[in-house]
């Protein structure tokens, strides 16, 4: 490709909408460009290298023997109503209502349409195992769009359905995505770990996602150096030294005027310190009242309670809801003597005597606490946030927590949406059995932007060759047609096609200096500068992006470059 052939928008400014460094590249480098929040065209280089990445997502999909599909992006509610989720989905559906008025959506994820095929193909087990793939574009309604295509309403997903015969068939294609997923992020060039997921309300179910670790990144990752546990913090589950159990004493009650919080209650004269307190939240859950507890040093993790209580539709009780359920608002708050609500306790309570609680009773608390004693816990649970510093479970080593963005996902699903759409078989017994199933997503729209975010230095993009949008720029120093410089790139740029390299000839009438900004920024991987003080010499300037500058024979060019593009 000639530089002048193509668009290539690059800017010198910084467009203000841009918060992070790899949505600010994407837009100055010209690779893609904002419709309105959450909505992008890629433009040609952004194309380029879109499509790069999609081809080994393709290629690793199809070694790992899935088949790729098309599925219709639209898609009649009435699936979302057989598989349940209609109703809990309605947050991130975007709808369209066609002439007859009737309502259409936009699919979001396919789990309701791939298994709606299989039911009506399934009927043996010699069919299993299966595994069907698409790459096409997803629609949600983020609450939140934004960093570019990181979260965007509408971005490029390869999803991917399993179904087997057994469980322990489903593991094995489980474990087939997962090395897949592996093989696609390294060969992207980007640094991913693979972390264990949250499930949600779906118990017996496993599930990883691919992280990459960034400061920008809308996860937390709890992992350990030492025996390679990682986590996403919705499901990290750490150590905690007990809770101290100063027992023997009575339960007493105390004032405490003006007292609202765990530090309140911390600070002299009450010297409690939130360690040795209980936290009190209420939930509302399916719209009853329940008491959650963790110690006042600890956070509730929601994701973890969802799993608990075995249901995502709960919310943080009101206040009217809070006295309704205990006579006293948020401050005063505690369990001891609750028989009419549902209990719910961190594990890290188990035990805990010699606790301050409040006393159901505004301006009062309670001290002595012993759980076992006063407390009517229904359920325990591991229900806390973990924290940094933590010991891990595995291996007792401190765990550390870092910011990280989720790129792909893989998940076991079991049987839930192959029951609900009775996508079944027949095994070798006769038997009429459901397939068991798994879903794996990448994002491939955010994978890309999550290489420039992992890939940059302060003067552009470094993009690593085998998703590069060109490998190799060619900058003449003077563009006069005839002219040696002229003639040496033409030939170089015919001799470097010819191997196969993707190479652009930056034959633009421009000054050396701005070329050699706009292909830093953009970052092509190999830049042969051409000028006509080298030439004398014989030679070419070699300038891998990042790297060194040095001079190499002209006739010797093509092969050192394409030899620095093969490692
Ligand atoms: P997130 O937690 O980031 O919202 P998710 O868990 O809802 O993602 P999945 O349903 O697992 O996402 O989708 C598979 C992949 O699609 C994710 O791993 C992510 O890479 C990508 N993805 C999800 N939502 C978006 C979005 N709004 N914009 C771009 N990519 C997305
Ligand atoms: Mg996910």
């Amino acid at each position: 490709m000639r530089w002048s052939q193509t668009f290539i928008p690059t800017l010198k400014e910084t467009p203000a909408e841009a918060e992070i460094i790899s949505h600010k590249l994407l837009l100055r480098a010209g690779l893609i460009r904002k419709l309105t929040g959450g909505l992008y065209t890629f433009l040609p280089l952004g194309l380029r290298a879109l499509r790069k990445v999609e081809q080994i997502v393709r290629e690793e999909m199809d070694r790992a023997g899935a088949l790729e599909i098309l599925m219709p992006a639209l898609q009649p509610p009435e699936i979302w109503q057989q598989s349940g989720r209609y109703e809990s989905a309605q947050g991130v559906f975007f709808k369209a209502r066609d002439r007859a008025k009737k309502e259409w959506i936009l699919g979001p994820t396919h789990e309701e349409v791939v298994t709606t095929l299989i039911a009506g193909e399934l009927s043996s087990y010699r069919q299993l195992p299966r595994n069907f793939y698409q790459i096409q574009t997803k629609f949600r309604d983020e609450i939140r769009p934004r960093f570019g295509l990181m979260r965007a309403k509408e971005f490029v997903m390869k999803d991917a359905y399993s179904f087997d015969v057994s469980d322990e068939a489903a593991q094995a294609s489980y474990q087939k995505m997962y090395d897949a997923y592996a093989r696609i992020f390294h060969r992207c060039g980007l640094n991913t770990m693979a972390v264990e997921a949250d499930t949600g309300v779906m118990a017996g179910k496993f599930s990883h996602e691919f992280m990459v670790p960034a400061d920008t990144g809308e996860n937390e990752v709890a992992w350990c150096e030492n025996c390679h546990y990682a986590a996403n913090l919705d499901k990290a589950s750490s150590g905690t030294p007990p809770t101290e159990t100063a027992s023997g004493g009575a339960l007493e009650k105390f004032a405490t005027p003006g007292v609202a919080t765990i530090e309140d209650l911390a600070r002299p004269p009450y010297n409690a310190p939130a360690s040795r307190q209980i936290k009190t939240l209420v939930y509302m859950v399916e719209n009853k009242p329940a008491l959650i507890l963790v110690r006042g040093d600890h956070q509730l993790n929601e994701a973890k309670l969802a799993g608990a209580l075995g249901t995502a539709a709960f919310r943080p009780a009101e206040a009217e809801e809070i006295f309704a359920a205990l006579g006293a608002h948020p401050g005063s708050l505690g369990a001891v003597g609750v028989k009419h609500l549902p209990i719910h306790a961190d594990d890290s309570l188990r035990g805990g005597a010699g606790l301050a609680t409040g006393a159901n009773e505004d301006g009062f608390h309670l001290r002595g606490v012993e759980i076992a004693r006063d407390i009517a816990v229904n359920d325990w649970n591991d229900l806390r946030l973990a924290r940094a510093g933590e010991p891990c479970l595995k291996c007792g080593r401190p765990l550390r927590i870092r910011r990280a963005i989720e790129v792909g996902h893989v998940f076991k699903l079991g049987t839930k949406y192959s029951e609900a759409f009775n996508a079944c078989f027949l095994d070798e017994a006769g038997r009429k059995q459901p397939a068991v199933m798994g879903c794996y997503g990448i994002g491939v729209t955010r994978t890309l932007q999550a290489v420039v975010e992992q890939c940059n230095d302060k003067d552009g993009i470094i993009w690593p060759a085998s998703v590069a949008p060109y490998t190799v720029c060619l900058t003449p120093l003077s563009v006069a047609p005839g002219g040696p410089v002229m003639k040496l790139a033409e030939e170089l740029y015919a001799a470097l096609a010819a191997r196969g390299a993707d190479v652009i000839l930056d034959d633009r009438d421009e000054r050396p200096g701005v070329k050699f900004k706009d292909s830093e920024l953009i970052g092509f991987p190999i830049r042969v500068g051409i000028g006509e003080r080298s030439l004398a010499r014989g030679e070419v300037e070699l300038k891998p992006r990042g790297g060194p500058m040095t001079p190499v024979k002209a006739e010797q060019a093509v092969e050192k470059v394409l030899e620095i593009l093969a490692v």
